[in-house]
């Protein structure tokens, strides 16, 4: 039985939306392309144990909309797209699963390039890109890209930087207590480079051996995970856990600037106020950790290293004409982000 693409009707201001079926595999999946005005959309893989199609739709079309707000703040030339696969990645997972997709992806014709997320290795990625030119973060070949965790690290690192300039007055770290929530792939590379750049680290995570490490070797102060918000701190680097921020936690908050890797860190839209009305300048997360996403683009656009160093020095640039924009007008840094890939996005338009 053939591959079974069907385009349902995308919502508002959507481009497409494909669902795949493929009973010989047992692959469900859908792909979502939000936008195409900036170039061909991007954005991750993920598999997911979903409820149903309607839980999964729901998923794909936040999850590509956001990517077309992350890759035009990135300055990719890439537009925003994402696809899920309906499944247990423990249990449902089969290389033919892997291959029907990436015959999937093959037949959108490049409108859609797909990358690992949640739930997807990659090896499982090595299985699409048999099917496909269209699979990108493939960790051999001349352009294979890899692991994105550490320009992840170095585009937080430059944006917490310059908003350390808005806030503190100098971009200079030394004694600056900068809190490390999750010392994993992107935690701990932040920590080394701060550590390098003279500030004084206190940690967190559930794992004993990535704390050890920290004291051990960047002279970190270890605190227990629920201790985070009874911590005396100048700057919150989150790089563990979604919804950190919340209605609790913002209150108790002692930094003046929130700049980490971690994804979705407000609770909800509206908390980025309360962060503002107790003045602690926020970062938004999916400006700061695009180091992963542009070191994906270089290998779409099979660039070489300029490429990917120009782009992270992009984002700190644009964070620091938001935290500018944000002052004077005296509104949310998302807010301002917001406004930003709108004004990218229409002039694009306004372009062809
Ligand atoms: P990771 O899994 O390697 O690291 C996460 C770390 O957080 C682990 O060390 C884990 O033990 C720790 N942790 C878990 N629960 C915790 C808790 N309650 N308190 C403190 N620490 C806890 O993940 P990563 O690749 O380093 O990514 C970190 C965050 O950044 C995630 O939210 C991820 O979605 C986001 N992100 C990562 C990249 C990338 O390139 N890796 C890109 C964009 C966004």
């Amino acid at each position: 039985m053939p591959l079974n693409l069907t385009d349902e009707t995308p919502p508002q201001g959507f481009e497409r939306l494909v669902r795949i079926e493929d009973p010989e595999s047992g692959l469900r999946a859908l792909i979502c392309i939000h936008s195409t005005v900036l170039g061909p959309a991007a954005g991750g893989c993920r598999m997911w144990d979903y409820a149903g199609w309607d839980e999964a739709r729901r998923d794909v079309q936040r999850l590509a909309e956001g990517m077309t707000y992350k890759n035009a703040m990135a300055d990719l030339g890439l537009g925003g797209g994402k696809s899920v696969i309906l499944g247990d990645a423990r249990r449902d997972k089969t290389p033919q699963m892997f291959r029907a997709f990436g015959r999937a992806v093959n037949a959108l014709e490049g409108a859609y390039y797909t990358a690992e997320d949640v739930g997807i290795s990659p090896e499982d990625m090595a299985q699409v890109a048999t099917e496909t030119a269209y699979a990108v973060g493939l960790e051999g070949g001349q352009y294979g890209s890899g692991d994105p965790s550490p320009f992840t690290a170095e585009g937080v690192f430059q944006c917490l930087r310059v908003g350390v300039m808005h806030v503190f007055g100098s971009d200079d770290l030394t004694g600056r207590q900068v809190l490390i929530q999750g010392l994993g792939h992107v935690g701990m590379s932040l920590a080394e480079k701060l550590h390098a750049a003279g500030a004084s680290l206190i940690v967190t995570d559930i794992d004993k051996a990535a704390l050890a490490r920290a004291e051990r070797d960047l002279g970190a102060r270890v605190i227990a995970p629920d201790q985070v918000f009874a911590t005396q701190m100048d700057i919150f680097a989150p790089c563990a856990l979604g919804a950190i921020l919340d209605e609790t936690t913002v209150p108790q908050l002692t930094a003046k600037l929130v700049c980490g890797a971690a994804n979705n860190q407000l609770a909800q839209p509206g908390i980025a106020e309360e962060l503002r009305a107790r003045g602690i300048r926020y970062l938004p997360d999916y400006v700061v950790n695009a180091g992963g996403i542009i070191s994906v683009a270089g290998e779409i656009h099979k660039a070489g290293p300029g490429y990917r160093r120009d782009r992270l020095s992009g984002i700190a640039a644009r964070v620091d004409s938001m935290l500018a924009r944000a002052d004077k007008e005296g509104r949310t840094t998302t807010a301002i982000a917001s406004d930003m890939v709108k004004e990218i996005l229409a002039s694009a338009e306004r372009s062809v």
